[in-house]
């Protein structure tokens, strides 16, 4: 099996590390990953500046760092640097969950959206905060549950996003297939107001979701168990599609 591995904390990330010795076994694995952290780069590319690929040594694994986003990567690696498609694409392992509307924002999710949008079965993994950032024990998990998906099988262009609960002693609960939070997140800005007058914005490192709507996979993720949940590339809201088509939208001005 031909695997492309990446993320969006950057090549050096610890995550991609544990990520790769969970899943080396599985066949012939390439790395291309951004060349620094790009998270909440969503699914940005480059296009106004040339994207520069190193080949690096990254601790147990050689891999391409390149100068771009998540999605830059993967389509670099599937384009230009990988002799034949990959079957499968790995992101991550994420350092923070991915889940609810921040999938939205997610270059972990969004590395593994752009292999799917290749026909290439993806899979994203993240690992909650709020304790001990155990990528080797995580990785363990992440390959346990990819494991059950390829005997399960995946088909072309299928997207996965799996997130492994907060570290405890006892482990994960079980595994929830559950659907994507779309509840708003309540956050904060700090401001500052410069003496010439700008005003500069932070973002605070702390944000909680909404109440959810049934359970979800921030709900599911806060109750201890890893979650999986398919995703599609495709926006489209049926319903609101169906009620738009009776409009009387008459012919267009010339
Ligand atoms: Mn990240």
């Amino acid at each position: 099996m031909r695997i492309l591995l990446t993320n969006d904390d950057g090549i050096s990330a610890p995550g991609l590390a544990g990520l790769y010795q969970a899943v080396a076994d599985l066949g012939e694995v390439t790395v291309v990953a951004p060349a620094t952290p790009q998270s909440a780069t969503g699914r940005a590319i480059t296009l106004d500046a040339p994207v520069v690929c190193e080949r690096v040594a990254a601790g147990a694994f050689e891999g391409v760092a390149v100068a771009g986003s998540p999605a830059d990567a993967v389509k670099i690696a599937i384009h230009h640097l990988m002799d034949d498609p990959p079957d499968l694409v790995l992101a991550g392992i994420n350092a923070g969950a991915n889940v609810g509307i921040n999938v939205f924002y997610s270059g972990t999710v969004a590395a593994a959206a752009e292999g799917a949008m290749f026909d290439v079965a993806s899979v994203a993994f993240s690992l909650a905060g709020g304790g001990p950032m155990d990528f080797v024990r995580a990785a363990g998990l992440c390959r346990w549950v990819l494991d059950s998906l390829l005997a399960r099988g995946l088909g072309p262009g299928e997207l996965i996003n799996v997130n492994i609960p907060t570290m405890t002693p006892s482990g994960p609960k079980g595994v929830k297939v559950v659907p994507q939070g779309t509840s708003a997140i309540s956050e904060t800005y700090y401001r500052q107001d410069a003496p010439d007058g700008r005003i500069i914005f932070r973002l605070a490192d702390y944000y909680e979701h909404g109440p959810q709507d049934g359970q979800t996979d921030v709900s599911a993720l806060e109750d201890g168990f890893i979650t999986v949940t398919p995703l599609h590339s495709d926006l489209t809201d049926r319903a609101g599609a169906a009620r738009l088509r009776q409009t009387p939208w008459g012919v267009p001005p010339r």
